[in-house]
């Protein structure tokens, strides 16, 4: 048989003044800690956001570094034999065999220069999931539209964002057609990629990327 403890009152009120001791230390601790915790947490955030206007600071300045380069000097002569050749073959005072000759010429030409581009600038349209009224009928696909040869791509679905080929890229400007609110570029407002003009001058292009990127940038220099 386990005999029981002898309680000592002294004892007792000896281990309750220890305990007592121990958590008012303890607590001091914590409340120091609690403190710096809070001090370093309000440091963190700071820092944090630092870094993410530094990076936000360097993405517009690559940005800039692409409108900067522009286009390769063959693929702007090429794009310049295209407008000619194109405006000649609508003239009424030619034969229509040339005017045939030179459809069939800008288009090889036309083939070329997206044989040789890279997609500097892109123009991007939003994807739609539709309208549960609608039962989702009146969704569409996103689309990307290289504004200098043309080339077009659909969104994997409706309701996502992504592309094989046109991705982000540091050779790539991709702007939302709704951000590009610039007629030099979209010459109607309708929501599709047939509404870019690709075949005017490459500046006019350009300018409109750049008119875009000055907003954000105004503040940097
Ligand atoms: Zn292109």
């Amino acid at each position: 048989m386990v005999e029981a403890l002898k309680l000592d009152k002294t004892r007792l009120d000896q281990m309750l003044n220890e305990i007592a001791k121990s958590r008012e230390v303890e607590e001091g601790l914590c409340q120091k800690l609690s403190a710096r915790a809070a001090k370093l947490s309000k440091k963190l955030g700071e820092i944090r956001i630092k870094i993410s206007d530094l990076n936000h600071r360097e993405k517009l300045i690559k940005e800039a570094l692409i409108v900067v380069a522009g286009i390769p000097k063959a693929l702007e002569k090429l794009r310049v034999e295209i407008m000619e050749k194109e405006a000649r073959s609508l003239r009424t005072d030619i034969l229509v065999e040339e005017s045939l000759v030179l459809k069939a010429e800008v288009k090889e030409l036309k083939d070329r220069v997206q044989d040789q581009c890279n997609h500097p600038f892109v123009v991007s349209f939003d994807g739609y999931r539709g309208s549960y009224s609608y039962d989702f009928e009146n969704g569409h696909y996103g689309s990307r539209i290289c504004a200098i040869c043309g080339f077009t791509e659909q969104s994997e679905s409706v309701d996502n964002d992504i592309y094989k080929a046109l991705v982000e890229g540091s050779c790539r400007l991709i702007r939302r057609s709704c951000f590009l609110d610039d007629t030099a570029v979209l010459g109607s407002k309708s929501c599709n990629v047939n509404s870019v003009i690709i075949w005017q001058p490459t500046a006019n292009i350009v300018a409109s990327f750049q008119r875009q990127l000055d907003r954000f940038l105004g503040n940097l220099l």
